[in-house]
C-alpha cells in the first residue's frame, strides 16, 4: 500500500505563468512519481533512487481543492490549473485510488480551465469529465480572445523508441502506446500536443530522429510541440545527474565522456548544444507547420 499523507495546501499559485505550460496554478495529487524517470527534476534524497517506494497519496486533496477553488471562484480569480507539475496524474495507482478523477469533478464544478500533462494511457478513462471541463471552463483575461478551449492535454516524450524509454523512464507507459493515445485524444476532439522535455542528447536529438518524431506527432494530431534540452541536477546518489550518467555509462558507454563534457558543472547543457538544439527545433517545427505554443 502507498503512504498516505495529509496535505496543508493543494493548489499552488504561480507568480508568473510559463509561456509553454500556461500554469496559473499547479496541482499534484501524489507526492513523488512511480514513473521513475531518471532525468526527473524532482529527484533527490527526498524521494530516493526508486521513487515508487516513497510515493504518497494526498488523501485530503479533493476536500482542500474544493475549499481553495470555491474561494478563488468567488473572487473571480480564474486561471489555468496544471495537473500535474511534480508527479504524473495518471500513475498506475490512480486506477485504484481515483484521486485525480475526484479532483477533475471539483475542477468541473468550479469551472476552472485545465492543462493535463501526462505520460500515461489512463487519461482516456476520464475523457467524459475532460470534455465537460473543456466546454464549461471560464478563461482568465490573458487567454480570452486567444482560445475558446478550456482544456489542453499534453503528452510528454523524450524518445519514440520503447527500448530507450525503458532505460530512462522505466515506469511510464511505453512511447509507442503513448503515441496511439495521443492520436485517440486528438480524434476525440481535444486540443492536444507534445512536450519533448527533455530531448536526450546524442540519443534522441539527431535531425533525423527529431524529424521522425515530429512527423509521428503531427500525424497523430498534435497541435503544438515544445521541445527542450535536458537539465541535470545534483551529485547525490538519487539525483538526476548521477542516475543519468550511470545509465549512459552502462547502456551507451561511447557517449559517457560526451555527456560529462556536456554537463561540466552547471545543471544546464553547454551553451553551444542548447543553441544548436534550439536552431534545429525551430527549423523542424517550421517544416512541419507545428506551433511551439498552446495558444
Ligand atoms: S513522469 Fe514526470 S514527474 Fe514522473 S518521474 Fe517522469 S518526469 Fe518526473
Amino acid at each position: 500500500m502507498p503512504l498516505e499523507i495529509s496535505a496543508k495546501t493543494i493548489l499552488n499559485k504561480k507568480k508568473k505563468p510559463d509561456e509553454w505550460f500556461l500554469d496559473d496554478y499547479t496541482l499534484n495529487p501524489y507526492s513523488g512519481c512511480s514513473f521513475n524517470c531518471l532525468y526527473c527534476y524532482i529527484r533527490g534524497s527526498k524521494y530516493g533512487i526508486h521513487m515508487e517506494e516513497k510515493l504518497a497519496v494526498k488523501t485530503n486533496a479533493a476536500e482542500l481543492l474544493e475549499k481553495q477553488l470555491r474561494n478563488l471562484a468567488k473572487k473571480n480569480k480564474y486561471g489555468v490549473i496544471v495537473l500535474a507539475s511534480a508527479t504524473d496524474p495518471y500513475l498506475q495507482i490512480e486506477k485504484e485510488m481515483g484521486l485525480t478523477r475526484r479532483l477533475l469533478e471539483v475542477i468541473l464544478k468550479y469551472r476552472f480551465p485545465l492543462h493535463v500533462i501526462t505520460k500515461s494511457d489512463l487519461v482516456m478513462r476520464d475523457f467524459d469529465l475532460l470534455h465537460k471541463i473543456d466546454e464549461s471552463a471560464i478563461l482568465p483575461p490573458n487567454l480570452q480572445g486567444k482560445t475558446k478551449r478550456g482544456l489542453f492535454i499534453t503528452f510528454s516524450f523524450s524518445t519514440l523508441d520503447d527500448k530507450v524509454a525503458k532505460i530512462f523512464e522505466p515506469g511510464a507507459t511505453p512511447p509507442s502506446v503513448r503515441l496511439q493515445i495521443l492520436e485517440q485524444t486528438s480524434t476525440a476532439g481535444f486540443h492536444c500536443g507534445v512536450s519533448m522535455m527533455p530531448v536526450l542528447p546524442f540519443i534522441s536529438d539527431t535531425e533525423e530522429q527529431m524529424d521522425n518524431m515530429l512527423t509521428a506527432f503531427s500525424k497523430a494530431g498534435a497541435k503544438y510541440v515544445f521541445p527542450a534540452s535536458l537539465t541535470l541536477f545534483g551529485e547525490g546518489p538519487a539525483d538526476s545527474k548521477t542516475l543519468m550518467f550511470r545509465a549512459v555509462e552502462k547502456h551507451y558507454p561511447d557517449l559517457y565522456e560526451r555527456y560529462k563534457k556536456l554537463f561540466p558543472g552547471d545543471f544546464r547543457a553547454a551553451g553551444y548544444y542548447q543553441a544548436e538544439l534550439s536552431a534545429k527545433t525551430n527549423r523542424l517545427l517550421k517544416k512541419h507547420g507545428i506551433k511551439n505554443r498552446i495558444v
